[in-house]
Formats: C-alpha cells, structure tokens, sequence
C-alpha cells in the first residue's frame, strides 16, 4: 500500500463530523466526545496491526514492532478547546496514522514505529495544559496542584481522571513509555501567519520559546482628579503605560522574532474621579534564545526603574512563571528540512511560540523535532481554524519521507 495523502484529509474530516458542532471541535480531554475520538482512531489502526496501549497518565499509544526495540515516536493530541478547529492537534495523530499504514505495508520496520496520541495537550477543562506528555517526560511535579484543580462544573481533576481510567498519584509511571524512545516527529499545523505570509507550506521548526511572565506593580498615590495639579500627581498608571509602549522597543531591538506582550492593566481605585493609585500590569517575553531572553528581560526591568523615578512611583517584580527555551535536535532538523524539499522545493525554519508536546518529550532527552504546515489566516482554536488541502497532503508526504529517514538514521544507531 502506497502513501495516501488524500485518506488523511478524508479521514480528518471524518472526525470532524463525529466529535464536532456548528460551533467547531468539542474533544474536551477526559470527556465523552474526546473518549468518542480515541475510540475511532483506535478502529483506524487496527488495519495497520499496530498494538495499543494506554499508559498511566491516559495517553493512548499503538506500537508496530520492529527489528529492534528502540523506536520512532509520532505524536500528537486529539484533544481539542471547546469550539475549537478540525487540525489542532488532530493533524499530526491521523497523518502518523497513514504513515503507519505506509510501513506496516512494507513488512516488518528496521526499528518500532509509535504513534502516540497525548491526553490533555490543551488542558481546556482544568486550565492546565500538557497533562500526558509532561508526565511521560517526568518534568510533571505539580501533583498537589494538580489535586486541587476543579472545573466549572465543581468536578475535581482527580475524579474526571478516574472516570477514564487514570490515577493522577500513578501518572508519573508513564515515564516508563520514554525509556526506548530514541526520536520523536511531530506535525503541526503553524497556529500563525509566518509561512503564509512568505507564500511557503511547510517549515522546519527550530525549537519552542522560552517565556518570561511578571507581575509589575506600580504604586502612586490616589489623588482627586479636579483638585491635584498636574506636575503634582504620583500616576501609578503613568509608568505601565510607558512600559507597554517601550516594550515594543525591546523586541524591536532584540530582533530574531522575539514577542513582548502587556496582556492586561488592572488599576486601583479604578474610578473616573482618582489618580491611579496601583497599577498590576501583566508581562509575557518570548524568545528561542536564553540570554537574548535573558537581556530583554533586563532592559525592561532597567526602563520600569526608569519610568518609576520619571513619575515619582514604586515599581515592584513578581515573577508569574518561566521556561527555557527547547531546541530541537540538529540532525533531526536536517532530516526534516531535506524532507521538505523533497515534496516542496522550499523550506523555511523559525521557531514556535506556543508550546507543545514535543517540548516536554524533548526536555526528557529525546531528540524530536517538528514540522509546520502553513495555518490560513494564522487563526488557531476556533472552527475558523483551516489549511489548504493541498497543503495537508503535502504535509503527510513530508512527515512520511522524514519519518523514513529517521528510521534509518536510528537503525544505524543514531538517536538516543
Ligand atoms: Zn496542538
């Protein structure tokens, strides 16, 4: 059986009519819909003869057993935002299911061949995302947390877990899952508007962001609106207005696709007639480099200072959260832009900014790298979410032709 692309499209849109409304995907992790899904691709690989298993944080795995242990991971998440599109996710999973018809047609593969379907990638019902994959890779250390976490409708996360077969307190035994993996490939669609606004398909993705979030709090003085002179106000807002806009500045100068983002101002006492008295301003920095992040970070720090003693207030740091950025492995990242050409000519490397699976799976050790399709208008989680068809086909040939490559590089020993 040759490779079929075009089954891939069929198929995806065969899911989408059973897990999806008028309002987009409803495969909410650790729900009926989303069991709904793993039940179908579990009837979708069964002609392929891999075997499945699911491990114990819920993530669904099918192994096609080959010359050696060591595998080739594809993966990806059925899982999906309430309301969200038909390829988030679900794109990588049903094209790792048409590669797998494709090797299991050949015979016995060099190596095993896994497809691994992550449970909870998007952590739409409990707000906390990569729930399968970070505990396979062993990084998952907020159990306590994670005990305490309940969704809208009063449900807590270890009950919902339970209702599908997993023990959160035994989560962390999927780590067992990783100790033969020796690559890891994941497709995806782009979320953004890079490579369609360069005209280009597919792309080779270098790594996923580090992030530096903050709390920045600005304190003044409130102060009557109609009687306090203007050179005479401690405006607290004053110094997070300044910093939204110098920030623009900074990943200007930093360059190389570095973000920085002001995502909310609250402001206290928050009424027409007062000075601001405490302004809580929220910041997100992104970039693929650790000491381009790292000297961003202290620019900005080194302009809130500024822009306090400029308005006469304090301004005080809080860090929210951080991660380093991952980079993927370079021989890999070979593997996938010579793949790429291969079916497109053209190949373009930048880096992501959401995280993904294949972050965690990478911070355990294995070598992993992930391939971009274009994404229409760079619209992600809604059912406007689309890519061209012909570039999806495209997409399965390439993440075919670097799976094949990197059974063949791993079964001549490379990889972990
Ligand atoms: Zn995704």
């Amino acid at each position: 059986m040759a490779l079929d692309p075009q089954r891939t499209v069929a198929d995806l849109k065969e899911l989408r009519e059973l897990t999806g409304d008028e309002n987009g995907a409803q495969r909410v992790a650790w729900t009926d819909t989303w069991e709904r899904a793993r039940e179908w691709l579990r009837t979708l690989v069964a002609e392929t003869g891999a075997v499945e298993s699911v491990d114990a944080a819920g993530n669904q795995w099918f192994t096609l057993a080959g010359g050696s242990t060591q595998a080739v991971l594809i993966g990806g998440h059925i899982d999906s935002v309430p309301n969200g599109g038909w390829l988030d996710g679900a794109l990588n999973i049903v094209a790792g299911v048409e590669v797998l018809r494709r090797i299991a047609a050949q015979g016995q593969p060099a190596v095993t061949v896994r497809l691994v379907n992550w449970a909870d990638e998007e952590g739409a019902r409990f707000g906390r995302s990569l729930f399968g994959s970070s505990a396979a890779a062993g990084s998952m250390a907020d159990q306590d947390e994670l005990r305490q976490l309940v969704d809208r409708d009063g449900t807590r996360l270890p009950e919902a877990l339970a209702a599908h077969g997993v023990d959160l307190d035994r989560a962390l035994d999927a780590r067992a899952e990783l100790e033969t993996a020796a690559a890891y490939l994941e497709l995806h669609i782009e979320q953004g508007p890079v490579l369609e606004s360069l005209g280009i398909p597919l792309g080779v993705v270098q790594g996923t962001f580090g992030v530096e979030r903050h709390r920045v709090t600005w304190r003044g003085q409130a102060a009557h609106a109609g009687s306090t002179p203007m050179d005479k106000r401690r405006d607290a807002l004053a110094g997070a207005a300044k910093l939204a806009l110098e920030i623009r500045e900074i990943a200007r100068r930093t360059g190389g696709g570095a973000v920085c983002t002001s995502g909310g101002v609250v402001c206290k006492p928050g009424i027409v007639t007062s000075v601001v008295e405490t302004a809580e301003q929220l910041l997100d920095q992104r970039d693929l480099d650790a000491r381009r992040l790292a000297t961003m970070l202290a620019e900005t720090k080194a302009s809130s200072e500024r822009f306090a003693a400029e308005e006469s207030i304090d301004v005080e740091w809080e860090k929210i959260w951080s991660i380093e950025p991952i980079l993927f492995d370079e021989t890999l990242l070979g593997f996938c832009e010579e793949a790429i050409v291969e079916v497109d000519g053209v190949a373009h490397r930048l880096p992501s900014g959401p995280l993904h699976d294949a972050a965690e799976v990478a911070r355990a050790g294995v070598p992993t790298v992930m391939m971009f399709v274009q994404s229409l208008r760079g619209l992600s989680h809604t059912k406007l979410e689309d890519t061209r068809e012909d570039h999806l086909e495209l997409a399965v040939s390439a993440l075919d032709l670097l799976a094949s490559k990197t059974i063949g590089w791993v079964a001549e020993g490379g990889g972990r």
